[in-house]
């Protein structure tokens, strides 16, 4: 089963951190907040989850 992230809009910032760190473009600020607007492009390994500073992203198995 493939990890994808889930945000939690309520407790993003929009600080944009996880959009830099994820290293397939995945990610995406809109509306400022975080958004998986790829999944097709995501690995499921979690480096957003890891730097997220306000630990608003879960890896939920889909
Ligand atoms: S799990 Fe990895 S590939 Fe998927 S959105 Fe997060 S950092 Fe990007
Ligand atoms: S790192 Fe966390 S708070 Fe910052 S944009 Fe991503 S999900 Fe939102």
């Amino acid at each position: 089963m493939a990890k994808r992230p889930k945000i939690d809009a309520d407790l993003c910032t929009g600080c944009g951190v996880c959009v830099d760190e994820c290293p397939n473009k995945a990610l995406e600020l809109v509306d400022d907040k975080a958004k998986l607007t790829h999944p097709d492009l995501c690995d499921g390994k979690g480096e957003c989850a890891e730097v997220c500073p306000v630990e608003c992203i879960a890896m939920i198995e889909e």
